[in-house]
């Protein structure tokens, strides 16, 4: 068991949780079509759902937001974001946004013609949506570690060169224009690249005109690992790393609610030789955000956004959060209920498939998994997998994603150890009577990003026989 980093921090205001019923949880999954996305936070006893905009911000942060400047043009709140982002990452140019997806937006709007092939170290569902919506194509260039969920390798964000060169030789770099690369990358279970992966990606590109862009919303949780894990950078401080990542590369954009720790923002950034495309994403801000200074974040924002990104850097913090993603790790893994291996950046992924072996992938496993636990301990944890993956446009038929996973997503400062044994605790329970879980079958999805409002119901399928001991009496019937 890892030795326990207290928090570097103290707590000087409290929110109440309330505990539920079994029953009334019952009622709640049911209401709420057994998508986690759409039961009410009141429900909820502990929030596990996202990382996203649920950070804890700091006294400095609060009182950042005292001093905000509100002027639509030229607020020196701006100023302020735009310094410590230069500060801290090395960008000097810098457009603000609501959050992540609206630099999304900008950016591929403005770079993707029709027919280019994007490739990413796997993908995220908005960046995804954003390049199909401006017409281009992704391809996933991830190493192939990253698609095995037993796998102990700890760069299973890596790019693997001979796949991209591959995606090169078939259709020239007249249309593979650039690859995105992200750090801590979230399908594949929060896990890292190494620098010095980066830095070959970087050279491979160079070498082919290929530009290299990154998503840099969890950079901090990255540095983490590479100065703990890679060798050489154990001297080097967290910003130098981050630092170090971003001159790899010609632009980036960022959610700010992840290692923002910030609630709402988001900003798209480039280095000074990206000027124009720059100058383009500039003048579609206004129409799409808000001004190029606030470009829909308020000032107050901006300023505590200034502050959370120097304070993102303190290796304290990050140790300390890391410590308490491990425990949990090692809680469930220890007990057997199957995890995703190395532990990641950002949370914990169970593995729904070894977990339900029960249940075809086309009755959701993973989205079965987490309204079990929901029901189980009132812990809210998402899916990520085949619900995620949505459906292949040309057959309508569900994408059947390699990794079936459950997030349990960590919020930065919020909750503590004993939080985390609990969550713990309910999911081995659920673990232990898993036999019983049934699958789903979709009611109703949107087209676009289905997972945040898709209903599903109850399938009614024959569980498997198990014996007392829990232990399987006939095969699976859907086994893969
Ligand atoms: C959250 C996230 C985004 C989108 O950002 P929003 O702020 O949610 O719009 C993009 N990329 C990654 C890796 C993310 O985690």
């Amino acid at each position: 068991m890892p030795r326990c980093i207290p928090e570097p921090y103290r707590i000087k205001m409290v929110e109440p949780l309330r505990m539920t019923t079994r029953e009334h949880r019952a009622a709640c999954l049911e209401k709420a079509g057994y998508n986690t996305f759409l039961l009410h936070s009141d429900d909820v006893f502990i929030d596990l759902l996202t990382d996203s905009g649920t950070s804890a911000m700091s006294d400095r942060q609060w009182g950042a937001l005292m001093v905000g400047d509100e002027a639509y043009a030229g607020s020196r709140s701006f100023d302020h974001m735009r310094e410590s982002i230069e500060d801290v990452m090395g960008y000097a140019l810098v457009i603000p946004t609501h959050q992540g997806r609206g630099a999304e937006h900008l950016f591929f709007q403005n770079f993707v013609q029709p027919g280019d092939i994007i490739p990413m170290n796997m993908y995220f569902t908005t960046t995804r949506a954003h390049l199909e919506l401006a017409g281009g194509e992704f391809r996933d260039v991830i190493c192939d570690e990253a698609h095995d969920t037993s796998s102990d390798f700890r760069w299973k964000g890596n790019v693997d060169i001979e796949k991209l060169d591959g995606l090169v030789e078939q259709y020239g770099s007249e249309r593979v224009r650039a690859i995105s690369v992200a750090p801590d990358v979230n399908m594949a279970g929060g896990q890292p690249f190494s620098l010095q992966n980066l830095r070959e990606v970087r050279a491979y590109c160079s070498g082919h005109g290929i530009k290299v862009f990154l998503d840099i919303t969890r950079i901090a949780e990255n540095a983490w690992f590479i100065r703990h894990n890679e060798a050489g950078f154990a001297d080097w401080s967290i910003k130098e790393i981050i630092r170090e990542i971003c001159s790899n590369s010609d632009g980036a954009w960022m959610s700010s609610k992840k290692d923002g720790l910030v609630n709402m923002g988001g900003f798209l950034a480039m280095q000074p030789w990206e000027d124009e495309l720059f100058q383009r994403c500039r003048s579609q801000v206004v129409v799409y955000e808000g001004l190029h200074t606030y470009g829909g974040m308020s000032g107050r924002d901006m300023e505590s956004l200034a502050v959370g990104l120097r304070e993102v850097c303190e290796d304290s913090y990050l140790s300390c959060r890391h410590s308490q993603i491990e425990l949990l790790h090692g809680l469930l893994a220890r007990a057997g209920v199957p995890v995703v291996n190395p532990c990641g950046g950002h949370g914990v992924f169970l593995d729904a498939r070894a977990f339900l072996p029960h249940i075809d992938q086309d009755h959701y496993p993973a989205q079965a998994l987490a309204a079990e636990i929901f029901l189980e301990c009132g812990v809210r944890t998402m899916e990520r997998g085949n619900v995620s993956a949505g459906r292949d446009p040309e057959t309508g038929l569900n994408r059947r994603p390699k990794l079936e996973l459950v997030r349990l997503a960590i919020p930065r400062r919020v909750y503590t150890e004993s939080h985390l044994e609990y969550t713990a605790e309910g999911i081995i329970d659920v673990y232990h009577r898993r036999h019983a879980v049934r699958g789903l079958d979709i009611i109703s999805e949107p087209a676009v990003l289905r997972f945040f409002q898709s209903r599903f119901s109850q399938h009614t399928e024959t569980l498997p026989v198990v014996d007392s001991e829990h232990h399987l009496a006939v095969p699976p019937p859907h086994y893969w």
